[in-house]
């Protein structure tokens, strides 16, 4: 049997050690900290006594790889999937901008919902409409030099369509202001979120919290299959003799015994890992933050699972019934404030948006993901590197490889199962 030793426990390294144990491998899987999920995980807040994210996460139904994965696992159930898409916008004063497919065959369901858009003028709704259009016939090579924002302004796409629409669905998407970001990744996106049928735009929340929602299912998957998984033993050093890793060294042993090794951690962290690995010139990502802030009230009176915030610096509102959680994309400029200082603007925001005045709220817990996402620059995606690397026995895997998609669960499962799918070939099994 055939070993193979994977590097990191987020979703690409649980990806790739459940489809090769799947596939006959021996597997043995080490991660660095405690708890497995990487980015996307779940903890006991002691403080509220309820179970947290470190960040609220969305897949939607175009997430054809993530989906695949949480069947092979049997965690299929642990999402909550929407019928049709259905995104509850909010202006100011807690106006409800409710937007939704129709029950009609698509592409009609979509350019209907769209036409029905309230947040902008009935104008607006027909140059957002003509954009759309459009969007079937668009290479995505023709944008390559644009920004999403040269792109939007070269379609007509005016302030308010981009403030009502297009920021908070980019800024969510890609996790950059969008004159960073590239608009051929943003085409891409909006291609198989728009243009692939009724299920692809509609919106998958996890059930419970992400640790419950899929490390769980991931870790008794690969142990049912003999796979191995050790926690807080990180992966510190690669042996390499003739393009090939002969040992791997963690913080607390020496290993000769295996065939393959995935690495699915973090570039900044595979730099220093594998120091001797070459990238195309030119890859060196940038990162974006997120801040999460989770709020208990002494009453919850918002009704829907969630809402997506027109001209706030909060850009959604996820209600979890017992808590909520306020989500702020493309934050690095926020996570240097204070926790007084951003406390102090969710408040004004919760106050303007939703009517929550401060002595409503119990509780608040601020998390700052400083490296949430790297920044999809035109640079950047053009030179990823993909998951076969010089050294023979070592594959590459982890949401900034090649996958084609921003840094997102999508692209990290799609590069475990890229990486778990080169050894299966090369092995035959
Ligand atoms: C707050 C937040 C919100 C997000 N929201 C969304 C969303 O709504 N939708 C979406 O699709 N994506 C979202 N993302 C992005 C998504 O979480 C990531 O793209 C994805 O989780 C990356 O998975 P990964 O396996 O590639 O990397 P990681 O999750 O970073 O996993 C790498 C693992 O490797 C471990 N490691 C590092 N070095 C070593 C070593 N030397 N030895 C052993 N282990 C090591 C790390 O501890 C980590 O567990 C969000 C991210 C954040 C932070």
């Amino acid at each position: 049997m055939k070993k193979c030793v994977v590097i990191g426990g987020g979703f690409a390294g649980l990806t790739a050690a459940a489809y090769l144990s799947n596939s006959g491998f021996q597997v043995e899987l080490f991660e660095a900290s405690p708890k497995l999920g990487g980015r996307a995980y779940s903890f006991y807040d002691n403080e509220s006594g309820s179970i947290i994210d470190n960040g609220q996460h969305i897949m939607m139904g175009c997430y054809k790889e993530t989906l695949e994965f949480f069947k092979l696992i049997d965690a299929e159930n642990n999402l909550l999937y929407q019928k049709r898409l259905r995104v509850n916008f909010l202006k100011e004063n807690f106006n409800l901008i409710p937007t939704k497919t129709f029950p009609l065959p698509y592409p009609l369901n979509l350019i209907l919902g769209l036409l029905n858009y309230k947040a902008i003028s009935i104008s607006d709704r027909l140059l957002f409409l003509k954009f759309f259009l459009k969007l079937p016939f668009v290479s995505s090579n023709s944008l390559n030099d644009l920004s999403v924002f040269d792109w939007l302004i070269k379609e007509n796409q005016n302030e308010n369509i981009r403030k009502a629409f297009w920021e908070i669905l980019a800024v969510g998407a890609l996790n950059t202001n969008i004159k960073k970001t590239s608009a051929s990744t943003f085409a891409l996106i909006l291609k198989e979120i728009f243009l692939k049928g009724n299920k692809s735009a509609t919106i998958i929340l996890p059930k419970f919290g992400l640790s419950e929602t899929y490390c769980n299912s991931a870790v008794d998957f690969i142990q049912k299959r003999d796979g191995k998984i050790n926690l807080l033993e990180s992966v510190e050093n690669l042996q390499i003799n003739e393009k090939r890793i002969i040992e791997i060294e963690t913080s607390k042993r020496k290993i000769t015994d295996f065939d393959f090794v995935i690495s699915t951690v973090p570039f900044y962290a595979a730099k220093k890992m594998i120091p001797q690995l070459k990238y195309p010139n030119g890859f060196e990502p940038q990162y974006s933050s997120i801040l999460s802030v989770h709020v208990w009230l002494k009453e919850n009176k918002l009704k829907e699972d969630f809402y997506g915030l027109i001209n706030s610096p909060i850009h959604w509102i996820f209600n979890h019934h017992d808590h909520l959680t306020l989500v702020i994309s493309d934050a690095n400029e926020l996570t240097e404030k204070s926790k007084e200082e951003i406390f102090e603007l969710i408040s004004d925001q919760l106050k303007l948006f939703v009517g929550i005045s401060k002595d409503e709220i119990l509780n608040y817990k601020i998390i700052k993901e400083k490296r949430a996402t790297f920044i999809p620059s035109k640079e950047i995606l053009s030179n990823r590197p993909d998951s076969k690397t010089e050294i023979t026995n070592l594959f590459l895997a982890g949401d900034w490889i090649n996958t084609g998609l921003p840094s997102t669960i999508e692209s990290a499962v799609k590069s475990g199962s890229i990486a778990a799918n080169h050894i299966i070939e090369i092995t035959g099994n």
